[in-house]
């Protein structure tokens, strides 16, 4: 059976997180948009903590299920710690993520940690540790866990960051690199993009929505095939780090320019380049002469060491825009207004979840169940048909499927879809 997981989001616990990031919620959102096995975010918040140990049940598998739900979306344990230390002469700043096997472990990793730094006052705690001391105290009490980078090329707070992460897995993890088998790719980057380096040829690329409110959940997110009698945290592991093209089905992805970070620039000055033009700028921005935010792109230009690839024996990637972006841009109206919403969970009713309207369903039944013009952005959506302004210094990019002209043509009177 096809399972979609996103493996790292955010409880009410984190900085800047939606109060609506509680579990009947996001266990509701879940099935909103199609996603199987979320993660439970913020393993390491006492607060949080309680509420999973409260809540959740356990089937033995290392999977979890909301108490009085009916069981088919499952919990995995999972939670992101942040590490600002120095090395090298460097201060780095890494946002790490780690799987758990069980909520017992949980709680003998929460123990240690406490007694280590400050894990109370955020759901995505701020160590002053080396991350490899951090992953050898997880490894140490159960070596099940995993380590995975989260969002591997963001500028502020990644294992590749322009500002304060390495050059190399090696570099960051030294004698455990051999144990850090997958990063996560994050929003602004995708596999391809990944594929460029050779030094990731072995690693497995995850993607994660890193959700910090509910419809933000399975933004990005991981398609597996997994025999539903073996589902288990086991199982999967297995096949993350196997790195399995036959279970590892495809990644789903935004488009990376859609990302916060996937060009360079300055957000307060309006400026921004490709990495070519911050090149030729000396990485300094015109406006300030500060130095510019260098984002994913730039990262990847300067570490990768071939051209662009195909994919062949790769685990694929399908890219998408978020289904209320769609509607929102076919009415003419902003995402968050209640007429994209009445739309969106009317459709959502019709087609089942986000993911199938998005992945499975062809144009001709889309066409049954929406407006043509809906079903003909899902079909350009899966093209790469759209239409791209990067993202920048924290900035989100616009993806949209129709261009002026197009939007014309096919939407003579905007009013007459409502
Ligand atoms: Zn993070
Ligand atoms: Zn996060
Ligand atoms: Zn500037």
């Amino acid at each position: 059976m096809r399972y979609i997981c996103d493996f790292h989001i955010h409880s009410k616990y984190s900085r800047a997180t939606s109060s609506q990031m509680v579990l009947s919620e996001i266990e509701r959102w879940c099935k909103i948009k199609g996603i199987d096995i979320v993660g439970s975010g913020d393993l390491t918040h006492p607060g949080w903590f309680k509420e999973l140990k409260n809540n959740l049940e356990s089937d033995g598998s290392g999977l979890y299920t909301l108490r009085g739900s009916d069981k088919k979306t499952k919990f995995i344990l999972t939670t992101e710690i942040s590490c600002i230390y120095s090395k090298k002469g460097k201060t780095r700043r890494l946002h790490i993520i780690y799987f758990v096997p069980s909520l017992e472990t949980a709680e003998k990793i929460n123990k240690k940690l406490d007694s280590v730094g400050n894990i109370k006052s955020d759901g995505r705690p701020i160590l002053g540790l080396d991350v490899k001391d951090v992953a050898k105290i997880f490894w140490d009490i159960d070596p099940d866990c995993l380590v995975i980078p989260a969002h591997a090329w963001t500028p502020w707070f990644s294992i590749f960051g322009s500002f304060s992460g390495f050059d190399s897995i090696k570099e960051c993890y030294e004698e455990l690199s051999p144990r850090i088998f997958g990063i996560e790719t994050g929003l602004s980057s995708d596999p391809e993009m990944n594929w460029r380096w050779s030094e990731l040829d072995n690693i497995t690329l995850i993607s994660n929505s890193d959700a910090h409110s509910p419809s933000n959940l399975g933004r990005e997110a991981n398609v597996l095939e997994i025999d539903s009698q073996n589902l288990s945290y086991a199982g999967l592991v297995k096949i993350l780090k196997k790195n399995d093209k036959e279970k590892f089905l495809y990644t789903i992805e935004f488009f990376p320019q859609e990302g916060k970070y996937h060009y360079d620039g300055h957000s307060r000055c309006g400026v921004v380049f490709s990495p070519r033009e911050s090149f030729k700028n000396k990485n300094l921005c015109p406006k300030c002469r500060k130095p510019l935010t260098i984002g994913v792109s730039n990262r990847v230009c300067r570490l990768a060491d071939r051209k662009k690839i195909d994919g062949k024996g790769r685990v694929a990637y399908r890219s998408v825009i978020p289904l209320q972006e769609i509607i929102a841009e076919v009415l003419g109206k902003q995402k968050n207004t209640k007429t994209v919403d009445n739309f969106y969970f009317d459709l959502i009713k019709k087609g089942g979840s986000e993911f199938k309207i998005l992945l499975d369903l062809s144009a001709a039944e889309l066409k049954k169940i929406t407006l043509p013009q809906i079903a003909t952005a899902v079909e350009k959506m899966k093209k790469g048909e759209v239409f791209v302004q990067p993202g920048y210094d924290g900035v989100y990019g616009k993806v949209s499927v129709f261009n002026p002209k197009e939007m014309e043509k096919l939407f003579p009177k905007q009013e007459a879809l409502l």
